[in-house]
């Protein structure tokens, strides 16, 4: 096959879909490798790195899509980006796929074959290639890092003779991939760290990693969590019990950390103005739901607001704030993916019963094919 990897174009994006070691093992699988000049530069892979490896340059993205089989990207192509791909080409990529408006019809229009990174199922098998969970590990990571550098004070308790510095105090809401990383991170920095979640498999995980959960454990929650292991919307009763809850406890906190997500649906709200407002000056909010609508009203995307001494920051694509690990992991989820849609002659075949791939192609010859989208 023939692979493309382009620069990314979208706004703050500074990942890109192969390093020098995925094209390594790209190029040992027998594929040829096409890469625009500069994808790799700001993720720290200059296109030397690449062609060491066995990569051709292409001085812009026209000549590198020429005769291209496959097109691998870290998000989706814009509905202008996608009418000037070459016809019948298949992209891989952060599709966002139920924000997708004009796309489709563009990669119909072309025939473009799309297929999602979102819609991995969450199979044991296909473990290795989901990025949502990659790219959500070092979001969290990182949520708590920038929580941290914005938090005018420091994490770990500290004992010295000039008197004792209290701990900080964390709470994580929402305790999936991206929350037990924040959790994870919170420990590591010494601070106190409490979390919670609707999925009772939750529990136990937060525990684990020595944070102290705390949720309404009633009969709906022991229900909410799906087939596919993502929370389900919870009732408006739920949210009220939810609220009062955490209310009193989130006034207390140092750190807040937001990472709660619904697939396909806004973002929860689980910190309203009036939590806000009961937070100390000085305290810090940091919502990763920001680009998804926002766990908290007051969060801007990519600006840090400041209400009344609270300083909450949202953060619309922390991966981004890390981009060669980022980059890493995402192309070694690419390389995990692509001998499912490979043939034993090793030419692209989408021809395929594989779960894996129905559950991740979107568009196919003209048509969307999917039925999460059709629904
Ligand atoms: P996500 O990013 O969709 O959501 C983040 C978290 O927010 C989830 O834990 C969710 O339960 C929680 N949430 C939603 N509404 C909430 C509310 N009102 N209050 C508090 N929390 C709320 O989730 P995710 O991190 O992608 O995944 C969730 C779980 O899926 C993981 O913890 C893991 O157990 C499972 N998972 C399984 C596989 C696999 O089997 N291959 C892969 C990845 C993840």
């Amino acid at each position: 096959m023939k692979l493309t990897i382009l620069k990314e174009t979208s706004p703050g994006e500074t990942r890109v879909a192969a390093t020098p070691e995925s094209v390594k093992k790209l190029v040992g699988l027998g594929h040829t490798v096409t890469i625009e000049s500069g994808a790799g530069t700001v993720a720290g892979f200059p296109d030397k790195a690449f062609s060491d490896e066995g990569a051709t340059i292409a001085k812009t993205a026209a000549t590198a899509l020429k005769g291209a089989d496959v097109l691998l990207k870290v998000r989706g192509p814009s509905a202008a980006e996608a009418a000037k791909y070459p016809e019948g080409l298949t992209v891989i990529a952060l599709m966002n796929p139920f924000a997708m408006g004009d796309v489709t019809d563009a990669l119909n229009a072309k025939k473009l074959n799309a297929l999602a990174m979102e819609f991995t199922p969450r199979i044991t098998r296909a473990q290795s290639m989901d990025a949502l969970s990659s790219q959500s590990n070092l979001a969290g990571y990182r949520a708590m890092i920038e929580g941290a550098q914005i938090y005018g004070r420091a994490m770990p308790m500290m004992m010295t003779a000039a008197g004792t510095v209290a701990p900080a105090k964390v709470f994580v809401m929402g305790a999936g991939v991206a929350g037990l990383q924040a959790i994870a991170t919170a420990r590591r920095l010494g601070g106190v760290v409490t979390a919670t979640d609707v999925r009772p498999a939750a529990k136990e995980q937060v525990a684990s990693l020595g944070a102290k959960f705390i949720a309404v454990e009633n009969d709906e929650f022991k229900e909410a969590e799906t087939a596919g292991g993502y929370a389900k919307e919870m009732s408006d009763d739920y949210k009220k019990q939810q609220a009062e809850l955490t209310a009193a406890h989130i006034a207390k906190q140092d750190i807040v950390i937001t990472t709660a997500l619904i697939p396909g649906r806004p973002a929860p709200v689980l910190v309203n103005e009036d939590m806000v407002k009961s937070m100390r000056p000085g305290s810090v909010i940091v919502d990763m739901a920001v680009a998804a609508g926002g766990n908290c009203p007051l969060s801007k995307p990519d600006e840090v607001v400041d209400v009344n001494g609270v300083k909450i920051a949202g953060f619309s694509n922390l991966p981004a704030r890390l981009p060669a690990d980022s980059s890493s992991l995402y192309a070694k989820n690419l390389l995990a993916f692509l001998p499912l849609i490979t043939a034993e002659d090793g030419a692209l075949n989408l021809d395929t019963d594989d779960e894996i791939v129905t559950a991740m192609l979107l568009t196919r010859g003209g048509e969307t094919v999917n039925e999460r989208l059709k629904s």
